[in-house]
Parts: C-alpha cells; sequence; structure tokens
C-alpha cells in the first residue's frame, strides 16, 4: 500500500474513526491501492461536530479581515505544494497531470475569491426616519456540512471550504470515499495556515456519514455535490430537518452546432469538452445536436478525438464498474442502430493493464429516445443527434431533466443569443465547450442539476453561508445638543 491508511481530522488531529471497516483507494491509473478509507460512524461525526461547536463562538467573532488572513497563507500553500497535490489528484482520481495540476489552479483561483469576501459582505445602513438606523450584516450559519463527488477531488472541496470559513463557519466535510487523499492533504496546509484547530474537520466515509449529516441538530447547512439521485435523497433528508440545502446534481449537456460554425475552432472545443477528464466532468458535452448539414465538423470532431489517446493526453475513468457502464453505453447504441465513429472500447494502456481506460467516442445518428442520449455517461463519449433547426434543436435541449450547461456554435449573434434566451440550462457556453463561470461569477446548474437556492461558487455563495441579522436602532436624536453642559 503506497500511503498510510486514511484517517478523520478532527479538532486539528488526525484520528482513526471508530471502525475496523474500511473500503481499498485504488489508482484508476494502473490499479495500485493507494490506501484504505474508513467507513466512519455516527459517533465519529458526533466528535467533529462536538469539536467545531466549541470552536465556532471564537471563529465566527473574529473579525472577516483576520480570517481572511489565514486564506492568504492558505493560497500561498496551494501554490508551493501545485505539483505535490496535482499528483494526488492525478493518482486517486484518474486524470492526467495536466487536469490535474488545472485543477490545483483552480483551487488558488477559489481561494483568492474568499480573500476578497470582506470586500463583498459589506452590510447595509440607513437612517429610516429622524435618529432611527436599519442596518443589514451577513452573520455565520455555525458549524456546516460539504458532502463532495470523486471527480474532482480538490477543486469540488474548494468550492465550499475557503468561502464557508470566510465568512465564520466551522465546517466538517465528508469527502468521497473514492478519493479521499487529498482532502488529508488539504486539511494538511489549512492547519499549516493557521487555522484554530476544529474549525475544519474531516470525517471519511460512504452513505452513513451523509444520512448521519443530513440528521445532526449540530449542522446547520449541507452543500452537497454528485449525481441526481443522491442529490435529491441529501436535500430531502436535509431539509426533512430543517437545515438550509444545496444540492447539486448530474448533467447532460448539449452543444448545438450550426452549420456556420467556425469547423477548426469548434471541433477542438467539442473533442476537448467531451473527452477532458475522461468526461468526468459535470460540464462535459455530452450530447451534440447537429443542426442541418455539418458533416464536415463532425469530421473534423473525429480527426480532433483521435488525437486524444488513453494514457498518454487522456486519463483513466474511476473504476472497472465505471468503465464496464461507459462500454455498456456504447454498445446498446450500436446494437439500437447508432453510428460508432470513433470507438474507445477496450482501450488498454501498455505497462497499465490494470488501469481503466476508455478511449474517446463518437456516436452518430443517435435518437433522442436512447439511453445514450438520455442519461448521464460520465465517460469521453459524445452522442450526435441530427435535427434541421434550431428549434428542434432546442426541443431536445429542453426536453432533458438536466439543466447544467448547454452551448451554441455559431458565427450569428442573433443565434448565439436566441439560444441562450431558450436554452434550459444554468450555464451556457457560446462558441465554449466548458462553460463554466469564473470567480466572482458562480457556478450553478438548473433543473435536476441543482436543488435549493442559490448557487455554490462566487458572489452567490454568500447568501448561503451567511445568514442576514437586520438590526433596527433608535437613538436621541438630540443627544449631542447639551452634551457639554
Ligand atoms: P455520488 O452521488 O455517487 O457521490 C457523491 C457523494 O455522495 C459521495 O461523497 C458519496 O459518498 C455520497 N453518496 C453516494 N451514494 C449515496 C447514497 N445512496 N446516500 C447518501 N450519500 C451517498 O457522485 P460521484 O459518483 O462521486 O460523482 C459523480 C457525479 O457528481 C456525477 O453525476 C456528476 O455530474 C456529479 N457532479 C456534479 C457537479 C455539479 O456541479 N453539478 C460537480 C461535480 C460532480
Amino acid at each position: 500500500m503506497k500511503y498510510l491508511p486514511v484517517q478523520n481530522y478532527i479538532n486539528g488531529q488526525f484520528v482513526d474513526a471508530s471502525t475496523d471497516q474500511t473500503l481499498p483507494v485504488i489508482s484508476p491509473l494502473d490499479g495500485t491501492l493507494l490506501a484504505t478509507v474508513p467507513l466512519s460512524t455516527p459517533k465519529d461525526l458526533d466528535a467533529a461536530v462536538r469539536a467545531a461547536k466549541i470552536v465556532f463562538p471564537a471563529w465566527s467573532h473574529t473579525p472577516i479581515k483576520e480570517r481572511v488572513q489565514v486564506l492568504f497563507r492558505y493560497r500561498h500553500l496551494l501554490e508551493m505544494h501545485l505539483k505535490e497535490l496535482a499528483e494526488l489528484v492525478s493518482e486517486e482520481n484518474g486524470k492526467t497531470m495536466g487536469e490535474a495540476i488545472a485543477e490545483i489552479e483552480k483551487c488558488i483561483e477559489l481561494t483568492e475569491f474568499a480573500t476578497s469576501l470582506p470586500q463583498l459582505v459589506t452590510g447595509e445602513v440607513l437612517e429610516v426616519s429622524k435618529g432611527v438606523e436599519c442596518r443589514t450584516e451577513h452573520v455565520p450559519l455555525g458549524v456546516v456540512a460539504s458532502i463532495v463527488p470523486f471527480n474532482f477531488p480538490s477543486m469540488v472541496p474548494n468550492w465550499t471550504i475557503p468561502n464557508a470559513l470566510a465568512l465564520g463557519n466551522c465546517m466538517i466535510i465528508k469527502p468521497s470515499e473514492k478519493v479521499p487523499l487529498s482532502v488529508g492533504r488539504l486539511a494538511q496546509l489549512l492547519k499549516e495556515a493557521g487555522l484554530p484547530d476544529g474549525v475544519f474537520n474531516v470525517v471519511n466515509g460512504d452513505s452513513t456519514i451523509v444520512n448521519a449529516i443530513c440528521d445532526h441538530p449540530g449542522i446547520s447547512a449541507v452543500s452537497f455535490v454528485g449525481s441526481t439521485n443522491v442529490a435529491k435523497i441529501v436535500y430531502q433528508r436535509a431539509t426533512h430537518h430543517y437545515k438550509r440545502c444545496l444540492a447539486l446534481g448530474g448533467a447532460k449537456n448539449h452543444l448545438l452546432v450550426l452549420p456556420d460554425a467556425k469547423a477548426d475552432m469548434t471541433a477542438q472545443n467539442v473533442a476537448a469538452s467531451m473527452s477532458g477528464c475522461a468526461g468526468q466532468r459535470c460540464m462535459a458535452a455530452s450530447a451534440m445536436v447537429a443542426v442541418g448539414d455539418v458533416d464536415h465538423i463532425i469530421k473534423k470532431i473525429c480527426e480532433e478525438a483521435k488525437k486524444i489517446v488513453p494514457g498518454q493526453n487522456l486519463g483513466a475513468v474511476i473504476s472497472k464498474e465505471s468503465k464496464e457502464r461507459i462500454e455498456h453505453y456504447i454498445t446498446e447504441a450500436e446494437a439500437q442502430g447508432a453510428r460508432i465513429l470513433l470507438d474507445g472500447r477496450n482501450a488498454t494502456v501498455a505497462g497499465k493493464e490494470l488501469g481503466t481506460y476508455v478511449g474517446p467516442t463518437v456516436i452518430d445518428y443517435v435518437k433522442p429516445d436512447m439511453k445514450v442520449a438520455k442519461e448521464e455517461i460520465f465517460g469521453p463519449v459524445i452522442s450526435i443527434m441530427r435535427t434541421n433547426t434550431v428549434d428542434e434543436a432546442l426541443a431536445i435541449e429542453n426536453a432533458n431533466p438536466y439543466g447544467n450547461a448547454a452551448s451554441v456554435f455559431t458565427q450569428n449573434g442573433g443565434m448565439a443569443r436566441y439560444v441562450i434566451d431558450r436554452a434550459s440550462a444554468g450555464m451556457i457556453g457560446v462558441n465554449v465547450g466548458v462553460p463554466v463561470p469564473r470567480e466572482p461569477f458562480s457556478f450553478g446548474g438548473w433543473n435536476e442539476s441543482k436543488f435549493g437556492v442559490g448557487d455554490i461558487t462566487g458572489k452567490s455563495s454568500i447568501e448561503f453561508w451567511t445568514k442576514l441579522k437586520k438590526s433596527t436602532v433608535k437613538w436621541n436624536p438630540e443627544a449631542g445638543v447639551n452634551w457639554m453642559s
């Protein structure tokens, strides 16, 4: 085993969970056993909540300008340890080093945003009548929880950690049991940055801990990122216990490609979007709706996708089960009459035979009612559907229950605006394959890609991680008149 068994991190210390039950953490790159992760119990969660509750009064009353000093130092440590953190992400998740480095760079950007929060959370004050003022201020919620998925072992945790802490909350995070190593390292860096013990805690495990988080009376808010099925469970369970909850779910992102699209740029964008991070991005292009004759672009997409080679510039998918599931989708579409233009099944990498790789796959003449067109595949696969008009293409996009992202490829500004106005997704790209809003803009989808109000990053996160205190204050307006007498 390459690393020591994973431990929980409670009150500034790495501690064993109160269980002997563990799961293996296996590198998708080559099947190496990296570590084991404990399946913690609700008792472990309770210990973390108690530690966080004790330190909450001191942390929440520390002025925000002081709190963000920790994050300035944390940002610096992320930069200093960039390569090491990226290696960990690549090992446990299967990404290429280039993608893993980009992930840590994104963590740095997220932390930079959090250090700017003092500029953004100022409240309001107004004299509403003589001597009476109304004032609002954003105050922290208390102990909050963040439940995260496997596909960004460091970035998705950093969607929540810097903002929630800067805004004065104490946090319990539940990493994905498939990729628990990165969060443990982040805990060490936060401590090195000077974060007081107990403000940030890590409890490893599976659905038992997720359910315990939703049920625990000491936790005020739950942020969840993962698949739609689990997002629904978490949203229902957390709100049943009257907690604030924002639950981001899965996706099926549609790209509308119009005949006037710039062929080279479109092909590069589509190929990169479908295959980046081995297609395991909630922003990945998964369905392409070809409007009219775009055969010349489809040909170029295949040429671009052929340049993406497993083990070279394409990482692995998370597990053997995942590889089998993705390949099954392809096989089923083929059996139903779709044409496989580029086939990524049975990909292997010499010397890494236990790695779980799927090559880029382009499937044409997919019908909107096929599973491959409707469901989230989470692999480097794009399903192309053919339509004659933009309205038909929009109807396909709109009919999908998800609503994370959609993109249109065209050189016609009016047509782009038409699609922006009608696509039913929270994040829209124009000639952009992965339309992730960068800070200070907020990240979040619509429909079954997100449950709850607001978005998870950027300015919108302020509303989620704080509550408004409204005070009405009355002083004698004449108080100063006879002050010296
Ligand atoms: P997942 O839903 O399987 O797991 C997410 C978290 O929930 C993990 O921590 C896991 O331990 C826990 N969990 C799993 N099953 C559970 C259950 N039955 N009850 C309670 N908790 C449970 O997701 P994943 O496979 O780790 O991640 C991939 C999914 O995440 C994809 O659907 C992807 O689209 C989505 N995702 C969405 C976004 C977004 O911004 N919308 C971002 C990243 C990933």
